[in-house]
């Protein structure tokens, strides 16, 4: 193998290119991105790079000197297309670049909100650093800030603000598709008692405005006061390039166990590939820093001959309101939840588990739990209802 070629210069496609280096790969690494300056992390965007408590350092993932100590050969620039054909991929420049091995890294986008106005200026979404700079300046002058979607997006933007919004949630609970009602009614108390409003229950009809936004109507006829607008209504997966070289696609880009496409001289990883997820039980999307760098690592691991499927821990954090929440698993299907801790004092965890096994644990200011959690589940990936009645709930006291 001589050159690996890696499009998207984000989490998972640094991943790719330092893993493989970890490895002793020796040949060319190229790491192909269409964002401006080095590659760089996202999480601080919604919390601290917003909050203005980090800069530009702390979003960097390397230094500049450490792409040249490493051969890491980093390209700006579009890719247009992959010719498989001919083995190379061809940029919106016109130039070209072969390559042994493709790794598709290319991410996602944030989901457009499917109504009249969500173009207005004073409308953002929140995913890249540049997005993150023209939302952080609009701030300054904004007075009424309204956040459609109560995911972790949305409630980070709000948490990091630093002035009360009205946050519109189409669910009947914040965080609904990732938390569970416990959890989600925790951070639903804090959000107000920081003075932040929360509508459950209610679509965004229009956004309405001559040219720059003003209002945003409910589905009930409402209408909120609005300046600023941020819509944090979920993603979509860059999947343009696979589809159109005629790779398997379906809510990303269908990889197996090793990440491999339906080309095995191309895998995909992080964001944008749908995988056979141990967890889940089935193929799943996930959308997290643990996916993109664990996947960087095991693709890594493939390229250079020493394959073991993907079976990493789905894990996660979200920081809002000095609150941290932590979790391990996946929640999908769960039907019975026990909350342990203290709950009126905000450091509990709730465990939740389907068809009588532990399907993940939240942990909210509790990160010994966390911790005590993902060693459970190394020690035993199906711990059962039984045994964990069996120690009262302990965590570390089911695994030690
Ligand atoms: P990305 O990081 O999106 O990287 C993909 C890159 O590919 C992008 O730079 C894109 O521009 C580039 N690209 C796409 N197509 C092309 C092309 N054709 N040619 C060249 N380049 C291309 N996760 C957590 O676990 N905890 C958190 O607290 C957390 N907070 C977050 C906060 C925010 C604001 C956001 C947006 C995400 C957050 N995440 C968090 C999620 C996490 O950042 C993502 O899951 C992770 O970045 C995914 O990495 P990736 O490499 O798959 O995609």
């Amino acid at each position: 193998m001589e050159t690996v070629l890696v499009v998207g210069a984000g989490q998972s496609g640094f991943g790719v290119a330092t893993s493989l280096r970890d490895k002793g790969f020796d040949g060319r690494v190229l790491l192909i991105g269409d964002e401006p300056g080095l590659p760089y992390q996202r999480p601080p965007l919604s919390k601290g790079y917003l909050a203005g408590t980090a800069g530009d350092a702390q979003l960097r993932l390397r230094p500049e000197d450490f792409f040249a100590e490493k051969s890491i050969e980093l390209i700006p620039g579009r890719v247009a297309s992959v010719d498989r054909d001919g083995a190379k991929v061809v940029l919106e420049d016109g130039s070209a670049h072969g390559y042994d091995h493709l790794v598709l890294a290319t991410g996602a986008v944030n989901r457009v909100l499917p109504v009249p106005g969500s173009t207005l200026d004073g409308v953002f979404t929140l995913r890249t650093k540049d997005e993150a700079d023209v939302l952080r300046s609009a701030l300054e002058s904004a007075e009424n800030v309204v956040v459609v979607g109560g995911g972790f997006i949305g409630l980070e933007f709000a948490a990091h603000a630093g002035r009360p919004v009205t946050i519109v949630e189409a669910q009947d609970r914040l965080m609904a598709r990732v938390a569970t009602p416990e959890v989600s009614a925790y951070f639903a108390a804090l959000h107000e008692g920081a003075g932040h409003t929360i509508l459950v229950g209610k679509g965004v009809a229009a956004l309405r405005g001559e040219g720059r936004v003003t209002e945003v109507e409910l589905s009930d006829g409402s209408l909120l006061p609005a300046d600023l607008v941020l819509v944090g209504v979920g993603v979509e997966p860059r999947t343009r390039l696979a589809e159109e070289a005629g790779l398997a696609v379906a809510n990303g880009v269908v990889v197996d166990e090793h990440l491999r496409t339906s080309d095995p001289k191309i895998s995909a990883v992080g964001d944008c590939a749908n995988f056979p997820c141990v967890q889940a039980g089935t193929a799943t999307r996930l959308e997290s820093v643990q996916n993109a760098v664990d996947q960087a690592r095991a693709a890594a691991a493939v390229i250079t001959g020493e394959p073991a499927p993907y079976d990493s821990l789905p894990w996660f954090w979200t920081d809002q309101l000095g609150a941290k929440l932590q979790i391990a698993g996946i929640l999908t299907g769960a039907e019975k939840t026990i909350v342990t801790g203290d709950r009126e004092g905000g450091k509990f965890s709730v465990l939740s588990f389907r068809d009588g096994v532990l399907a993940g644990v939240e942990s909210v200011n509790r990160p010994p739990d966390h911790i005590a959690a993902r060693r459970l589940f190394a020690a035993d990936p199906a711990p059962r209802f039984e045994t964990l009645e069996a120690n009262g709930f302990d965590l570390k006291a089911t695994f030690a």
